[in-house]
């Protein structure tokens, strides 16, 4: 069985406040992108254990792997003893703010749901995703939502318009819980409209959209990697809408009228930033 795992960016992020648990309350816009990485999962019969490997040699591959823990997860819960093994074709950049490990173990819920007819509903398997990341419900979900609470409350809004994404990944990862620590020692943040976003989604008007994107952990991350201004720079005099920050980064993302003019963008930026991992997509409908 072969599934896909897309990749999500933040059109909005904010932060709310602390939580006394230490977690972050948040207000954030989440769209899914064609960009996706992909899960051959197959079922040995008389087998023994969860074997992932991966076209990639810069994520674990042990129990610790996102995809592996989704699958231990399902199978002892029902009491599955076959083997199974997965392979992960590693397209989205990983530790980058576009939620990879995330729709991998989405992507193994829902194909071990399907592989073994476990009889479970979307609502059944984000009880079961949250267990394993605040973005997991997400990425089982799939339509683009606003996501409150801890990420994990979810309500479906009006998809993306039409248009082209350019993703512009430095070569370096950060650490989601050092920009959200960097975060919280910073005062006078500007925060991002949500609200603005969600109308220009339900009206389905680019450029309003473009204009009221924003998130505030790029206060945090932006100050320690000048690549990343940099790059929205780039992006937008190579005729972006707009740029900014996915997650807590490092990944920026343009908007462009269409897939061809974020092609172009891609051919201008690419000699500037020669390290930088580009990709061209589109919003996933
Ligand atoms: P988010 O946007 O949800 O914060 P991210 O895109 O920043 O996520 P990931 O790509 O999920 O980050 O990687 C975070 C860490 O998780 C990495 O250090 C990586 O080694 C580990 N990891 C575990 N499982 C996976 C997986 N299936 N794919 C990618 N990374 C994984």
């Amino acid at each position: 069985m072969i599934i896909k795992a897309p990749a999500k960016i933040n059109l909005g992020l904010d932060v709310l406040g602390l939580r006394q648990d230490g977690y972050h309350e948040v207000k954030m816009v989440m769209q899914m992108l064609k960009l996706h990485d992909e899960l051959t999962i197959e079922a040995l019969r008389g087998g023994q254990g969860i074997t992932l490997t991966t076209n990639v040699s810069y994520i674990p591959t042990d129990g610790s792997n996102l995809a592996v823990r989704a699958a231990a997860l399902l199978m002892e819960e029902f009491d599955i003893k076959d083997g199974l093994t997965i392979f992960l074709q590693k397209n989205i950049p990983v530790a980058a703010g576009l939620a990879g490990g995330s729709t991998d173990a989405a992507a193994v819920l829902i194909g071990l749901n399907k592989l073994y007819k476990l009889g479970l509903g979307t609502e059944e398997l984000m009880a079961r995703g949250v267990k394993l990341g605040a973005d997991v419900p997400f990425c089982v979900m799939k339509t683009t939502a606003l996501s409150e609470g801890i990420g994990e409350v979810l309500t479906p809004v009006s998809g993306m318009p039409t248009c082209g994404i350019l993703l512009a990944k430095p070569p370096f990862s950060v650490s989601t819980p050092k920009i959200y620590k960097a975060y919280d020692s910073l005062n006078d943040v500007a925060h991002p409209d949500v609200d603005a976003i969600l109308q220009d989604l339900e009206n389905g008007d680019l450029k309003a959209l473009a204009g009221h994107m924003g998130n505030v952990l790029e206060a945090a991350t932006g100050p320690m990697y000048p690549v990343i201004g940099e790059l929205e720079k780039a992006m937008k005099e190579a005729g972006a809408l707009n740029a900014m920050m996915s997650g807590s980064g490092p990944t920026v993302f343009g908007i462009y009228n269409n897939k061809e003019a974020a092609a172009a963008a891609k051919r201008a930026l690419q000699k500037q930033f020669p390290g930088v991992r580009l990709i061209v997509t589109e919003p996933l409908s």
